[in-house]
């Protein structure tokens, strides 16, 4: 009998985060719940229209049917660097930026670029899953950061071992972070950059959540931190931004050196981004500035209202300065899993267990404000109707 071979790397992953969430959810839409589902971050709001009739044209030329460049068409790559030269202040040549078919695939393709078998990285915990995933697909070892309240949520780049620094290769760090909303400052992006030189550390900075920002505060890119295009390199993504998830377009930024490596294992791997949406993109970049602002604006009710309610149900809520998250303790003797499975069995809302993202998650759940305002409502109004 023929017999498949699940290759051993397959068999060490955690299992899939959300896969174990929708199945817990299922079972209850099945049994008639009306369930809120404020687990997966994905926008709820459609793509603006400016970016879709940009699609619909381009599409339609024959000059965008075939295979792309990989590296992106220089027209994305340029109106990406304006855009990170207008936003953030930072200079960026075409040799330092490539186009990405989202961000979670230049993060995923990173390590492949130089991590060896055995080589260590070193991943935030709590964490989009794909970080440590990725390293461990490139025969790489992850070493745990943890994220810790009283660091606000900030690795303790002191707290490394020597020993693990000096065998590092490489850094994964996301501000506006997932799950956390925890955001970071230029000053520590200084801090990482010395250190990053000290060890020789490529530093992996995910960006996705520079746009999505609170009280009209925006956040830092780490390239702004003097000398960071020297150790690393910077993520970004159209999808939360302009509600693109579906589209699959993102850029990444930093050192050319690094982005070259990236770029060498993406042209064996895909054959990059469909050039219509490469344009639309364009668009989107140039011509976004008015829609944030809406989206934030429509952010930051939907924040309120759910932080009200998290509040007068006596929970430990950490108020978010930019992302679409929040973060907030479950009430002494739960698990975060525990609590989890209450919030859904007794008030048919999905959550996420901070527990799902790494072990030093465990004690919080992650709430998406990616639903409707109505929904959002309906949601707190159970949440303080309840008592835990
Ligand atoms: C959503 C998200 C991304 C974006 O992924 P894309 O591939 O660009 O859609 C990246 N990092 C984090 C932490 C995210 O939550």
């Amino acid at each position: 009998m023929f017999r498949i071979n699940i290759a051993q790397r397959l068999k060490e992953l955690p299992p899939y985060l959300f896969k174990e969430i929708d199945k817990q959810k299922a079972e209850a839409i099945k049994a008639g719940a009306d369930v809120i589902n404020l687990g997966v971050g994905d926008p709820d709001l459609p793509t603006p229209n400016y970016i879709i009739e940009a699609l619909n044209k381009a599409a339609a030329d024959p000059a965008n049917h075939q295979y792309p460049s990989y590296a992106g068409m220089d027209a994305f790559n340029k109106a990406a660097g304006l855009w990170l030269q207008k936003r953030f202040g930072i200079n960026i040549k075409s040799n330092e930026i490539i186009t990405l078919i989202g961000s979670k695939e230049g993060i995923a393709h990173t390590p492949l670029a130089f991590i060896n078998p055995g080589d260590i990285a070193l991943i935030p915990d709590p964490s989009y899953p794909v970080y440590e995933n990725a390293v461990r697909f490139a025969g790489g070892v992850p070493f745990y950061m943890p994220l810790k309240k009283e660091n606000d949520f900030l690795p303790d780049l002191n707290a490394i071992p020597q020993d693990i620094a000096e065998k590092a290769k490489l850094i994964f760090l996301n501000y506006p972070n997932n799950p956390t909303s925890a955001t970071a400052e230029v000053s520590f992006f200084n801090d990482l950059v010395l250190y990053a030189k000290k060890y020789n550390i490529i530093v992996c900075h995910d960006a996705a959540y520079t746009e999505i920002y609170y009280k009209g505060k925006k956040p830092t890119s780490f390239l702004e931190a003097e000398g960071a295009k020297e150790v690393g390199i910077e993520y970004h993504s159209l999808s939360k931004t302009y509600n693109m998830t579906g589209w699959r377009i993102g850029f990444a930024a930093g050192g050319a050196d690094i982005i070259n490596a990236l770029g060498t294992i993406k042209s064996n791997v895909d054959s990059g981004v469909f050039q219509a949406i490469q344009i639309a993109g364009i668009e989107a970049l140039k011509n976004g500035e008015r829609y944030i602002k809406e989206l934030n604006g429509i952010y930051e009710k939907r924040k309120k209202i759910m932080l009200d309610a998290l509040n007068s149900a006596e929970l430990k809520v950490y108020d978010p300065k930019a992302a679409f998250y929040i973060w907030f303790e479950v009430p002494k003797g739960y698990s975060s899993s525990e609590f989890v499975s209450l919030l859904l069995s007794k008030l048919n809302i999905v959550t996420i267990p901070g527990s799902g993202f790494g072990k030093a998650g465990e004690g919080y759940v992650r709430i998406s404000l990616t639903v409707s305002e109505e929904k959002i409502k309906a949601a707190a109004l159970r949440i303080k109707s309840a008592k835990f």
